[in-house]
């Protein structure tokens, strides 16, 4: 491929070279019309890493050539995801610095009768490319326009004579190239919109197409990589760069990643976030990398999920149980344990004396301990008794024992009290010490009471599973409604549990634990902690199947 790329003028990579002195650089361009994703993940992997290994550099290059969509906060979250992700822009660009030499090269283009102004509506530009039979393709009657008569008429859309809609610059390149990137592209159109970096300095604004290539010459950009749907674009992206006789980088294509059960473009996610089906662009329900954050995510465990992606050209459509698999590795190897439960039942050990505390140890995965407090009344989780006859049941029942976790001796359930309405509220118990030991064929997790704190930490923990129902919601085969219709209306669930106190100091923003026998757990930035107020986003199940 980098065949294609021949320099038509060998001097211009000789000067290349003396700027850039061989060095590799590459650049992540995103647009800051939204918050970057997973998918964006593997973009700053692939340009980062490629870098990195040819002790390269590489641009974060804000692509702000589309002031309607773009805001002043998605710039800001774009450099804070990709420093959390761990790396470090050699440089920071804005396509609009270029926004000057731009126009000027757009008038170099139009002297050498490679642009001409055209005021086709888009429905005539449309039917020139051949309409929607795809037939005839004929170039306007714009095309053929004097050159100084496009000079004037494009110095005229730069002051603001035409209104929008009203005048284009295309590129003049092949209409007979069976490629469509070589129908007359678009490189200027009116747009009478505040850009949030230069204000209102221009009514006119270059197209991706005509920006993409010459800011990645203007930077020296060694290889521009860019996902498969840009494999038409390349030969375009050359045309432009040799016919403006500059240096010239060489275009590369990888695989976009998509994910089961979720969806990435930014026009979707800015549509699920301002019609409020999320509560915002980091909820962590989606894959924005700021909802990954907040749900728990690792940027260790993502770095190693696109790393093992690996560069193909294939769009890969990866299982949400992959994603899952390795940052719950990962959390398995950092996240400190305890025991909390999810929806609390009442067990008072009728044999122990009130105000009874003793203090046991559990043990961390690094051998280190925490101590917790075993009380006359401990809680356990309602799913965790049962009053069912079923014999595959080995966790607690009425007249059965059970094992507590780290406690020497099990406890034997002797009477259920209900509330008027028959709920069960309370199980009265026997704390086993003076009989004869016999294995519990379980043992559950539980909250005691400690003499200082009193009652247990109530806690706020949030369960999530899959924002959509099907594994491709875009897919109309699998929802014929369109992909808002398979939102799962359940895919947020709300408990109030307890948490056992012996980690107190640990409550700090975004610390993440396993909490025994349930899953992997990560304070939210919505707990107040001068309120001891505790909101625990589940980031994953212990077990695949423990997601739902
Ligand atoms: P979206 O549809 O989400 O807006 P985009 O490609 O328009 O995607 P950009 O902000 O332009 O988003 O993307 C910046 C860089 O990240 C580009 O090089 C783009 O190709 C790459 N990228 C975007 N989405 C993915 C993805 N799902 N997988 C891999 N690379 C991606
Ligand atoms: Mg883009
Ligand atoms: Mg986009």
């Amino acid at each position: 491929k980098a065949g294609e790329n021949k320099q038509i003028n060998p001097q211009l990579m000789k000067d290349h070279l003396k700027r850039t002195k061989g060095k590799v650089i590459t650049r992540f361009p995103p647009e800051p019309n939204g918050f970057l994703h997973i998918g964006h993940a593997k973009a700053i992997n692939v340009n980062f890493a490629y870098a990195e290994a040819f002790k390269g550099e590489t641009n974060l290059r804000y692509d702000d050539t589309n002031p309607e969509a773009e805001e002043d906060q998605y710039f800001q979250s774009i450099l804070k995801s990709i420093e959390w992700l761990g790396c470090k822009p050699t440089r920071v660009t804005y396509s609009s610095d270029h926004f000057q030499k731009l126009y000027e090269l757009a008038i170099v283009l139009t002297k050498k009768d490679k642009a001409y102004v055209c005021h086709c509506t888009a429905q005539q530009m449309h039917e020139g490319r051949g309409g929607d039979t795809k037939g005839e393709r004929k170039g306007c009657i714009h095309r053929d326009r004097p050159v100084e008569e496009s000079l004037t008429e494009f110095r005229k859309m730069k002051e603001g004579f035409y209104a929008e809609g009203e005048a284009t610059l295309r590129m003049k390149m092949d209409m007979n190239n069976p490629n469509p990137q070589f129908w007359d592209l678009v490189a200027y159109r009116v747009l009478y919109t505040h850009h949030v970096r230069t204000k209102d300095e221009w009514c006119i604004y270059p197209t991706y197409d005509y920006t993409h290539c010459l800011v990645d010459s203007f930077e020296d950009i060694t290889h521009s990589m860019c996902t498969v749907e840009f494999v038409m674009s390349r030969e375009s992206y050359y045309w432009l760069i040799d016919a403006l006789e500059i240096y010239k980088p060489v275009q590369w294509e990888y695989g976009r990643l998509k994910l089961t059960n979720t969806v990435l473009s930014k026009r979707k996610l800015n549509k699920l976030v301002t019609e409020k089906y999320v509560a915002g662009w980091d909820d962590p329900r989606l894959h924005t990398l700021d909802a990954l954050r907040r749900r728990g995510f690792t940027p260790e465990a993502i770095n190693a999920f696109v790393r093992e992606l690996g560069v193909t050209t294939t769009n890969s459509t990866i299982e949400m149980s992959k994603l899952e698999k390795v940052v719950r590795d990962h959390l398995n190897e950092v996240a400190p344990r305890l025991m909390v439960v999810l929806d609390p039942l009442r067990v008072t050990l009728t044999n122990l004396p009130y105000g009874h505390v003793e203090e046991l140890e559990l043990k961390e995965k690094d051998g280190s301990t925490h101590l917790v407090p075993f009380s006359k009344v401990v809680y356990i989780d309602r799913s965790d008794f049962s009053e069912e006859d079923d014999p595959n049941f080995f966790r607690l029942k009425k007249g059965m024992s059970v094992g507590l976790l780290q406690v020497p001796h099990p406890i034997t359930c002797n009477e259920v009290i209900k509330d008027s309405k028959g709920k069960i509220i309370e199980l009265k118990c026997n704390y086993d010490k003076d009989v004869k030991f016999v294995k519990p064929k379980t043992y559950i997790q539980w909250v005691g009471e400690s003499s200082r704190h009193q009652s247990p930490i109530p806690v706020e923990i949030r369960l999530y599973s899959n924002l959509f129902h099907h594994s491709d919601p875009d897919n109309k085969e699998q929802v014929p409604g369109g992909w808002l219709s398979d939102i799962n209306e359940e895919s947020l669930q709300v408990k109030n549990g307890f948490m056992e106190v012996g980690i107190r100091h640990q409550l700090v923003p975004e610390n993440k634990f396993q909490f025994l026998r349930i899953g992997y757990f990560c304070i939210d930035k919505d707990s107040d902690f001068e309120k001891n107020k505790y909101v625990f986003n589940r980031t994953v199940g212990l077990k695949e199947d423990s997601r739902k």
